[in-house]
């Protein structure tokens, strides 16, 4: 009798595990995604409530509550908070008047993340345009010192993926403030990295190297880098007026969000699917990355809404601070080797939440790639068709160390830099029923990786 009850009971878990074929649960989980509006609620107010929620802040740690909630909600087994040192910085007043022979221009500025300041006053001092490092280099100290350098490359608009035009003009924000400073530069003034044309900045991080001094670094708006481009042609004498009285503090403690079911067959072995809960402070980060983060809350609450119950334990995780020094996902690394934690496979929702392309997949031999490719079938009927080599994410990436299968959400990227780093990047911007498209796609790709061990 109890052998028979114990094969009973088994058999019903069985049962419960796989109620449909897969084709049916892949339904089950894009039709529950594109009617049920939880996902809305979460974005709106992650984006009204906590917007400027930089490392380091108060609204960072009013997402954090909310987040945390919101996985209890969904149906995460166990939920619980991880320590995570987080760089204090914060935006003063700023205001850049060009003063020429033409008359006075104000331009639109926004500090660098992590930047030192100009103090109240601001700095006075003339400026000298620049293409890339390498014409930085060959016009030298003696016309770069004491000038504020205007690197003014604009995104290649020829490379279709937007991510790579993006790379190619991103380190002038990134470095350009220790190259200039090498010659002698007082601050630098960079033109936002977008393929947009318009008034928004687009901010980011600027990263300082070790015995150059740290000079000001703030960025311009891409309208505002071709007008002060035209006034310098017209007077080379020019003087701006820089004011950025940003400050940095000592660094604090913010935490990283994760909410889990647990696995009924491996429950040691982890699959992780994350978005960045921080965001800079001039944004709500709806696209970046708040809508990543609902997408992996999404997750949870599909596997828990539906029963589809998984052999691995699954994990979101709201990694905090991605978009200063990405401590997040090296604590999460680092407490997973701790624990002796077995990471089967993470997913990284980092590129915008618009209409989902597919996924990029990093870290796996020919064989596993073979393979998961072969689950390009079950995303036919939604026209999600790119399955490729190569993927990931930067708050996922420590997890390589444990030969983590990386995957990344990719989704058409080509209005990302429409958004990325500035107000623009706005719950209003977000369509939802995409977002969601991605949801269904992210949750549905993982059950199948674990149900087929792949
Ligand atoms: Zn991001």
């Amino acid at each position: 009798m109890k052998y028979i009850i114990t094969l009973f009971i088994s058999l019903s878990f069985l049962f419960k595990a796989s109620p449909q074929n897969p084709e049916e649960v892949v339904k089950s989980i894009f039709d529950n995604a594109l009617t049920d509006n939880t996902a809305e609620e979460h974005l709106l107010y992650l984006c009204k409530n906590t917007k400027g929620r930089i490392p380091g802040s108060q609204q960072a740690l009013h997402a954090v509550r909310y987040t945390m909630n919101a996985l209890i909600e969904a149906g995460a087994d166990t939920v619980w908070l991880q320590e995570v040192p987080v760089p204090h910085w914060e935006r003063g007043n700023e205001l850049a008047v060009l003063k020429s022979r033409l008359g006075a221009l104000e331009l639109t500025i926004s500090a660098l993340g992590l930047s030192v300041g100009t103090g109240p006053g601001g700095i006075d001092a003339k400026l000298i345009e620049v293409h890339d490092f390498k014409q930085l280099t060959e016009i030298g100290t003696g016309r770069i010192k004491d000038k504020i350098v205007f690197f003014n490359r604009p995104v290649d608009n020829t490379i279709i993926n937007t991510f790579s035009g993006y790379a190619g003009a991103v380190d002038q924000r990134v470095s350009g403030a220790s190259e200039a400073a090498k010659f002698g530069a007082m601050a630098v003034i960079v033109r936002s990295p977008t393929q947009a044309m318009h008034d928004f900045v687009h901010t980011g991080v600027v990263r300082y190297k070790e015995d150059i001094p740290r000079i000001p670094a703030v960025c311009l708006s891409p309208n505002d880098a071709n007008l002060l481009s035209r006034w310098l042609k017209e007077d080379k004498e020019a003087v701006l007026h820089l004011v950025s009285d940003c400050k940095n503090y000592p660094d604090t403690i913010s935490f990283n969000v994760i909410g889990e079911i647990t696995g009924y067959e491996k429950p040691g072995e982890y699959i992780t699917v994350g978005g960045h809960l921080d965001a800079w402070d001039i944004s709500e980060g709806a696209h970046d990355d708040g809508g990543g983060c609902v997408q992996s809350i999404e997750t949870i609450r599909l596997f828990h809404e539906l029963e589809v119950k998984p052999r691995r334990s699954i994990r979101a995780v709201m990694f905090m601070n991605e978009e200063m020094t990405s401590t997040g996902g090296q604590v999460y690394a680092d407490e997973a080797g701790k624990r002796g934690e077995i990471h089967y496979a993470a997913l990284e929702s980092d590129r915008g939440v618009m209409s989902p392309l597919g996924f990029g997949f990093g870290n796996a031999d020919d064989e596993r790639l073979e393979e998961l490719f072969q689950l390009a079938k079950y995303f036919e009927p939604y026209g999600i068709r790119y399955f490729a080599r190569g993927g990931g994410g930067s708050d996922i990436s420590p997890l390589r160390r444990f030969n983590t299968l990386q995957i990344g959400y990719i989704p058409d990227s080509q209005r990302y830099f429409w958004f990325h780093h500035s107000a623009n990047d706005t719950f209003e911007q977000v369509n939802i029923r995409e977002m969601q498209m991605g949801s269904a796609a992210i949750a549905s790709l993982i059950y199948l990786i674990d149900l087929y061990d792949l």
